[in-house]
């Protein structure tokens, strides 16, 4: 019996040794030989063309035309020497991939003479079209066409695909009348509104203070199995996860993979779509095996926001290309395999100043102390304020199966800040009436800075179970999904934190106004914050059901399925708070709703399909074809004048299978009505509530089960999807 599966098997026998790949002998070699660097752009560029790149890096300023072609120029020069005849301008569309559409530099002149060149008009602005990217009904609204206009913020690079070299231009994706069609815009305008809100409260403690940039280091979980099973996986293929497979007799019960050595063919694989990132200056540092067998994570040290959420972009870009050459295939799905941990995004984020100074560290005097505390008070506020929002920040079809999934931090927003600083507040609160006159002093002389060890400590162990963790000097926001484009939760925390800090200011403005010392005004606001926000601190374990009823008590949301976390995006909390800080526009946040919402319809909606395929014409077709060989040997059986008793079993099996079967299909078809049911309906949030109930809800997990038992009882041999013990253990 020869099927993708078997095959898959076969050759994985022959799997050649693992790819060379050439690292060099020190990383520096290579790092950023693909990016259009400042400095790289000072040999390219004239002073003039120079100072105008930097201005509008650092500072924001506008670039002229005539600059614009002078730096289109040096551009261009720049990619020619390395032998690129081709650029394109790169974006991130709201399917939370990057895009591209290439143009030579190749032109004719009027005359026809055939030319290389590349214009400064054609550096900033480009027009993809834009209809075949969600819109979610902007575009008819505003009869609008898309607009790529660079974003002079994140440097140009050299994609290397094979042979070929693009020069990418890192833009923003707009809609003619300016609305916003992508994930990099809004990240932009909610990291001005950050900076504001911020440099103004910093000019308590430091008038040096001219900029405050949110930084951000993700860490990317990933799975890596070899492509030749992934492919004989029609579900692995289209949908990015499994929805069949039984668990296999070995999980990661054992916990060996976590500190096991990389198995070589990954190793050499990561080396190399390392390298790549390296050359994009992309700064990667960790790597290592993850909780689950053939789970993996990297992460690079940290970068402003807006840069490290392009290089993560990229990264998975790169991630899946460089597989290929390997015969891997990368799943950044959230839960690619049913009973194994799924895969996350953790963001690290803190905001720094231009003098230095990582606001979410702990200070060594009393004054940078108080600093320390505003900013951490402040932030603990913004996540209470806005759980919902946060929460739907990071909600999708994927992140459901993995959040509160006993591996992953729950759907119920809480902060985790160790026993120290828990300390640190309630000494805070409990000074009564926000009285601090003589005893102020004590409190910010607390040794906050010495204690980080402690916290260290805090946070190896109990706080792996909080959705939004203190770390030391940064918050950890660790329910983020695998796939997901870190812009979208990245808007969202950066803008709570503006909007926090702005009322912040206002409410310390209006005490010092009444005549309060300053110090003494805004240690009574953190105050005020604490006593108001405090519900949403815990330091137990996130994964208990205890948790989630203490959490009920508390009357924290815990809202599990995407179509309803979505609701936080467009209540008027929501589209007041995005208003005020200038990030979307109502109209804005309604499409970017209907597009998640119709995301996740089309999720479900493949997954079903898929399902409904696979039972129909591969699970049910093995289970009748084992039926029949045991059918056969029971004829047999007879005919050779062996008693019934000689046969129980094989009667009892093909019993049992006959149930499976029964139940999967009478199952499939109820599963395909409900699908056509859901698709009637017009409503985009009312059909995302079917196809998540109706659909996903009542039919998956049943029709799942009875494919489960019939992959533990159907031969072996005639069995055609891989199963988990091969994908997962085999090399
Ligand atoms: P740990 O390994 O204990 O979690 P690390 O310091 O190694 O702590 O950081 C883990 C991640 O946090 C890395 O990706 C790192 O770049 C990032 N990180 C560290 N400091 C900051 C910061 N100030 N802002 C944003 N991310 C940070
Ligand atoms: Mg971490």
């Amino acid at each position: 019996m020869s099927n993708l599966r078997t095959n898959a098997i076969k050759n994985l026998a022959h799997t050649p040794e693992p790819v060379p790949v050439e690292s060099p002998a020190k990383i520096t070699a290579i790092f950023n030989e693909n990016v259009f660097t400042l400095s790289t752009a000072r040999k390219y560029l004239c002073d003039d063309a120079y100072k105008s790149l930097l201005a509008s890096t650092r500072g924001g300023k506008k670039i002229d035309r005539a600059m614009g072609n002078q730096i289109a120029n040096g551009l261009r020069a720049w990619a020619e020497s390395k032998g690129v005849s081709h650029f394109t301008h790169w974006f991130q569309p709201l399917t939370g991939l990057s895009a591209e559409k290439h143009d030579s530099f190749f032109t004719l002149k009027g005359d026809g003479t055939p030319i290389e060149e590349f214009e400064g008009a054609a550096l900033i602005q480009q027009e993809p079209d834009a209809s075949s990217f969600p819109n979610g009904g902007l575009r008819a609204t505003f009869e609008a066409r898309g607009y790529t206009a660079w974003d002079p913020s994140s440097p140009a690079f050299i994609m290397e695909i094979g042979e070929g070299k693009t020069l990418c231009i890192p833009t923003i994706f707009v809609s003619y009348t300016g609305e916003s069609l992508d994930t990099k815009t809004p990240l932009l305008k909610a990291l001005v509104a950050l900076d504001k809100a911020a440099v103004d409260v910093c000019q308590y403690f430091d008038k040096n203070v001219s900029k405050v940039t949110a930084t951000l280091g993700w860490e990317q979980e990933y799975f890596v199995v070899d492509a030749g099973l992934a492919n004989a996986r029609p579900d692995l293929v289209l949908t990015g996860r499994t929805v069949f497979g039984h668990a296999p007799a070995k999980g990661q019960q054992l916990e060996d993979h976590y500190f096991g050595a990389i198995p070589e063919r990954v190793y050499a694989y990561m080396r190399d779509f390392e390298n790549e990132s390296y050359k994009l200056g992309i700064p990667l540092r960790t790597r290592h095996n993850e909780v689950a067998p053939s789970q993996f994570e990297c992460a690079p040290i940290f970068e402003e926001s807006n840069l490290a959420v392009d290089h993560n972009t990229l990264l998975m870009d790169v991630m899946l290309r460089v597989a290929k050459r390997h015969n891997l295939v990368v799943l950044l799905h959230e839960k690619p395999f049913a009973g194994i941990n799924g895969s996350g995004k953790h963001n690290n984020w803190s905001m720094s100043t231009d003098t230095g100074i990582n606001l979410l560290g702990p200070g060594k005097t009393p004054k940078t102390n108080l600093m320390f505390l505003t900013f951490f008070v402040n932030t603990i506020k913004a996540v209470h304020d806005y759980a919902g929002l946060i929460r739907a920040s990071i909600a999708s079809a994927g992140n459901d199966h993995r959040l509160g999934a006993n591996e992953a931090p729950p759907a119920i927003i809480s902060i985790f800040i160790g026993k120290y600083l828990t300390d640190v507040l309630e000494q805070v609160e409990k000074r009564v009436g926000g009285n601090f006159d003589e005893q102020d002093e004590a409190i910010l002389k607390l040794d906050i800075h010495k204690s980080i060890p402690e916290l260290m400590l805090d946070n190896t162990d109990r706080n792996r179970t909080s959705p939004f963790a203190f770390t030391g000097n940064k918050f950890e926001f660790r329910a983020v999904g695998s796939s997901a484009n870190c812009a979208v939760p990245m808007t969202t925390l950066n803008t709570v934190m503006a909007e926090t800090l702005r009322t912040f200011k206002t409410d310390v403005d209006a005490l010092i106004e009444k005549g309060e010392k300053k110090e003494i005004a805004i240690l009574q606001i953190i105050r005020k914050y604490i006593i108001e926000s405090k519900k949403v601190l815990f330091e137990g374990d996130g994964y208990s059901e205890d948790w989630e009823k203490e959490a009920a008590g508390r009357g924290l949301e815990n809202v599990k399925t995407t179509p309803e976390a979505l609701d936080a995006f467009v209540t008027d909390k929501t589209k007041s708070l995005f208003d005020r800080n200038n990030i979307y526009t109502h109209p804005e946040l309604e499409a970017r709703h209907e597009i998640m919402l119709e995301e996740y319809i089309k999720k479900v909606q493949i997954e079903a399909r898929v399902m409904g395929d696979l039972a129909s014409t591969v699970i049910i077709p093995s289970a009748i074809r084992y039926q029949n060989i045991l059918l056969e040997n029971i004829t047999g059986l007879k005919a050779a004048g062996i008693p019934q008793t000689g046969y129980t079993s094989q009667l009892e099996i093909v019993k049992l299978v006959s149930e499976h079967i029964n139940i999967i299909g009478e199952k499939t078809t109820a599963m395909i009505e409900a699908r056509k049911k859901a698709n009637e309906i017009t409503d985009t949030r009312t059909k995302a509530i079917a196809y998540c109930e109706d659909v996903k809800g009542n039919y998956f997990d049943i029709i799942r089960y009875h494919a489960d038992k019939l992959e533990l009882m159907v031969d072996d041999s005639i069995w055609m999807l891989p199963k988990y013990r091969e994908i997962l253990f085999l090399r």
